[in-house]
């Protein structure tokens, strides 16, 4: 059990007996011991406004007799809950998404809505997602695994190296290009992924020798394709701090001289979210990359929610959406329509559009009629080494046959 599950209070509010017994029962079985079942809202407001509220969850009904779960959501505000809210609804709840944007707009943190009949595994998904989400802000808190000077010496060592993921057209399923992920092989601790280290790389100043590392082998892997007839575009993820000086773009120039790489196959993606954080800053060194003929891709988009002012302002070409609006966005009314509202904006700014975490057949097949120009995810291909890519593209291309949309 991991630490922040014991530290969890819960805390269930339902007006229904049954209910309440039902998912005590039902936590207590994931491992949840701490529990404090309430039937009547006003005396477990009592009880929240007394309590260590912040590593409490709230368990809330949402249709309660005496009070109903929009004044509960203000009383919470009142006594200034700072733990996070989960919402019970039944299937066809209107009132549930009102419920979710009046709790953001009150402050307050909502980490889902569970459907009636609760199950336990959905219970525990969204707990398991909120420890992840902790252990996540604990990181934020600087805790991390490794030394800058374990970093920097797997730098000289050349323990980093990149693994590429493929992007195919959705009109002919033709390889277009691929983005370069970088990999840490320790060799004790194994393989690294760059959640465990990119932090680590923007923190301590390392990012720059990072980004030059993955750049140099992403370049001369593309030379290497090309040579066998594979002339594909290039995508490396930077971090808006590569952007700090213009050494960088020194850097780069020279890197696409000496490899003879055309500009015009290199695509940088920058994550929505940083930049919305350093938007002015990073606006002049993308300008000036874009001027380069360097192409320009918004990673993650969706999540961040920039102005459409901001996106026109960066004459980006790409836009990626996050995979959190694709991987079961044909299940999901809600993703869907953030989907459509994203391709409809890259479209009026003249962006080429790329789904992220393709992860099913279900997932390509609703992207047929999207409007998308590429995909990319584990159902297409998983990152693999520069030697395997061409291994690949004749596995898929079998495989395209039998799927074409
Ligand atoms: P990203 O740029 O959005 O890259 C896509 C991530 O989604 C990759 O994770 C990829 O392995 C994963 N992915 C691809 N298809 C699927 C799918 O179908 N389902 C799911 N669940 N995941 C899929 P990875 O390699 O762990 O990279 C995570 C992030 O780390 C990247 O997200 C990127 O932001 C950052 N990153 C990776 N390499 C570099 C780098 O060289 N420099 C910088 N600054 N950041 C990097
Ligand atoms: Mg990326
Ligand atoms: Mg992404």
């Amino acid at each position: 059990m991991k630490d922040s599950q014991i530290n969890s209070d819960i805390v269930i509010v339902d007006d229904d007996q049954f209910q309440l017994k039902l998912l005590s029962h039902q936590l207590s079985t994931v491992g949840y011991k701490s529990v404090v079942a309430f039937d009547d809202p006003q005396t477990a407001l009592g009880h929240m406004q007394s309590a260590k509220q912040k590593s409490t969850v709230l368990i809330l009904d949402l249709n309660m007799p005496g009070m109903d779960g929009f004044e509960f959501l203000k009383q919470l505000k009142e006594i200034d809950f700072s733990g996070v809210i989960l919402f019970v609804s039944t299937k066809d709840d209107l009132l549930i998404k009102a419920s979710e944007k009046l709790a953001t707009a009150y402050g307050l943190e909502t980490l889902g809505n569970l459907i009636k009949p609760v199950q336990a595994n959905q219970l525990e998904q969204f707990l398991n997602a909120l420890n992840t989400k902790r252990e996540n802000n604990l990181k934020g808190d600087k805790q991390y695994q490794y030394s800058p000077a374990r970093l920097q010496q797997a730098i000289d060592d050349g323990e980093l190296f990149n693994v590429y993921q493929p992007k195919v057209l959705l009109s002919t399923g033709e390889l277009k290009g691929v983005e370069a992920l970088v990999r840490w092989e320790h060799p004790d601790d194994g393989l690294i992924m760059p959640n465990q280290f990119i932090d680590l790389a923007e923190d301590h100043d390392l990012i720059d020798t990072v980004a030059r590392q993955v750049l140099r082998n992403a370049l001369n892997d593309s030379k290497i394709w090309k040579e066998y007839g594979m002339d594909i575009t290039m995508a490396v993820n930077i971090s808006i701090y590569n952007l700090n000086t213009r050494d960088f773009i020194v850097y780069l120039e020279n890197e696409l001289l000496e490899t003879g790489v055309n500009p015009q196959n290199l695509i940088l993606e920058v994550t929505e979210s940083k930049l919305i954080q350093d938007y002015s800053m990073v606006l002049d060194m993308l300008t000036r990359l874009r001027i380069r003929q360097v192409n320009l891709s918004i990673d993650d988009f969706g999540t961040a929610q920039s102005s459409i002012s901001q996106l026109r302002d960066i004459p980006f070409n790409e836009l990626k959406i996050d995979r959190g609006f694709v991987t079961s966005a044909c299940n999901d009314k809600a993703l869907h329509g953030v989907f459509d509202g994203s391709m409809k904006m890259a479209k009026n700014l003249g962006m080429k559009t790329v789904a992220e975490g393709v992860e099913t057949e279900a997932d390509w097949s609703f992207l047929g009629d999207s409007g998308c120009d590429l995909a990319q995810g584990y159902f297409i291909g998983k990152p693999m080494k520069a030697k395997e890519l061409a291994d690949w593209r004749e596995q898929w291309a079998d495989r395209y046959q039998k799927i074409a949309i």
